[in-house]
């Protein structure tokens, strides 16, 4: 299946193709074009000369689009399903639970779209602003240069693609190399939900070449990158003075306090730390357990991780499949090689079959080793006890990265403390930190990024103010 790149509404053979092959079976699945710089600068330009028509198209056209192209994925809804399951090894049944969620991305844009709205402001608060009428408008910011992972291939290009269409601007996406068959998709079902020509452009190929040129380029008004925190601080000093928004990494964690219900938490807590084998922003990565109840809270979570079933990402039954390449999976195993030669505790896998890592489950890990400050994006988690959650507010802050935070307690000081307290972007009371709905403010302070997600709040990043003031003296 070979692919070719979509510029300015039209789908055209790229120069050079890469093969791009099953993470779980090493098959080839499809044949991807590598754009070079000049096909880049082809989608740059047609996005650019597609802005005026885009910027005029009125909101009701633009949400119209937008609610066609969920209705399109959901007609072919079990077909996306099954192109991230294979092109990632998202196991079958989180990668339909992703093109739901997509759906409804695409729904929250739509309706979005209808309320892109400024304000009226009383000039004469100040001595010489007397007879005058001010009010702000939001008008797109042109062309938005959109960077995605390979983690949600679907759902967080909608999560850029949608604000962009909704505000009336213009899109030069470059997907993950590992991923871009659902862009594809999403090109396609695009073209057919009545997209003007120009306002989507699909470039693939390799982030140093394609990227690279997006970042640069002046007719670019705006970055939105979702990716690892070294790529994205490149990009960052590469914009200049384009508006960037930056959704990073985490080591994202959760405290449970002593009072809680350990039973009640456990499926949600293996849930969050190995859902598609760890490779989550906000995937927990360390659990603070209070001392009177950390021994009941790792007896019952390894005996909930030891009922998860590895396997292919198309079987039904699959909980956890292989890792995205055989680089993470070497990866992973060092650091938790390195743990251990550390003197914490592996308590469960630690080993692969295949390339499929074990949920890996490491006890009383300290605080410098890799898998504790570093982002392990694979399926481990750290257990440690404390003597307090003032402690484990202390433990948890003390991190480059501050996505999501939560926290399980019956208490409600402690809860509103903790909200006080943890320095992230958002705080979960009663939950894991890997909670997330789509239309809510999403992403991180330090080195987690910059900017908010979440329709509303993604199209206040995508759209300039601009202030009109009448004189009527
Ligand atoms: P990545 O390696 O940083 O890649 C992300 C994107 O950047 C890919 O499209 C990549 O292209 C491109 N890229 C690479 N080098 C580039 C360069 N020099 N200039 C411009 N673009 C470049 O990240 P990933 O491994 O796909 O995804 C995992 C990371 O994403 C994790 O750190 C995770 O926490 C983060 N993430 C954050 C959020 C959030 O909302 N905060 C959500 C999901 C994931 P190639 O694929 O061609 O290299």
């Amino acid at each position: 299946m070979k692919k070719r790149l979509f510029i300015d509404g039209e789908w055209i053979e790229a120069r050079h193709c890469n093969e791009l092959r099953s993470p779980y079976t090493g098959e080839v699945i499809a044949e991807i074009p590598a754009a070079t710089v000049e096909e880049t600068l082809l989608a740059i330009e047609s996005a650019h000369r597609a802005r005026r028509l885009m910027a005029e198209l009125p909101s009701h056209r633009r949400a119209k689009i937008l609610e066609n192209l969920a209705r399109l994925l959901e007609e072919r809804g079990e077909e996306a399903a099954r192109i991230i399951a294979t092109e990632a090894a998202k196991p079958i049944a989180l990668a339909r639970v992703e093109v739901n969620r997509t759906i409804q991305t695409y729904k929250f844009a739509a309706e979005e779209a209808k309320r892109i709205h400024g304000e009226t402001l009383p000039l004469d608060a100040a001595p010489g602003g007397e007879g005058r009428l001010a009010y702000t408008v939001r008008e797109p910011i042109g062309v938005i240069g959109a960077i995605t992972p390979f983690n949600f291939p679907m759902n967080l290009v909608a999560h850029k693609v949608g604000p962009a269409l909704a505000s009336g601007n213009t899109v030069v996406l470059k997907p993950a190399s590992q991923t871009p068959l659902s862009a594809y998709l999403l090109a396609e079902l695009l073209a057919e939900a009545g997209l003007p020509a120009g306002a989507l452009n699909l470039v693939t190929g390799s982030g140093k070449v394609v990227g690279d040129v997006i970042a640069g380029d002046e007719r670019v008004s705006m970055i939105t990158f979702t990716g690892s925190p070294a790529v994205g601080i490149g990009i960052r000093n590469r914009a200049g003075l384009k508006r960037v928004t930056l959704e990073l990494g985490s080591n994202s964690a959760v405290i449970i306090d002593k009072d809680v219900d350990v039973e009640k938490v456990i499926a949600r807590c293996v849930n969050g730390a190995f859902a598609f084998q760890g490779q989550v922003c906000i995937s927990l990565q360390r659990v603070y357990a209070h001392e009177q109840v950390y021994d009941l809270f790792v007896e019952k979570f390894l005996a909930a991780t030891g009922s998860l079933q590895l396997g292919s990402p198309l079987d039904e039954g699959t909980d956890i499949s292989a890792l995205i390449s055989p680089a993470d999976l070497e990866r992973s195993l060092a650091w938790i090689e390195e743990a251990r030669r550390a003197g914490a505790e592996v308590a469960a896998g630690g080993e692969a079959v295949g390339n499929v890592l074990k949920p890996t489950v490491i006890l009383n890990a300290a605080p410098g080793l890799k898998v504790s400050c570093q982002e392990v994006f694979a399926p481990i988690v750290l257990i440690n006890k404390v003597a307090s959650v003032a402690e484990a507010i202390a433990l948890v802050n003390d991190s480059r990265f501050g996505l999501q935070a939560g926290i399980y307690t019956e208490n409600v000081r402690t809860a509103l403390d903790a909200a006080e307290q943890l320095h992230v972007g958002g705080v979960m009371i009663n939950d894991i930190p890997t909670f997330r709905v789509d239309h809510m403010p999403y992403g991180g302070v330090k080195e987690s990024g910059m900017g908010r997600e979440g329709l509303k709040y993604a199209i206040e990043e995508m759209t300039e103010l601009k202030l009109v003031v009448w004189n009527r003296n």
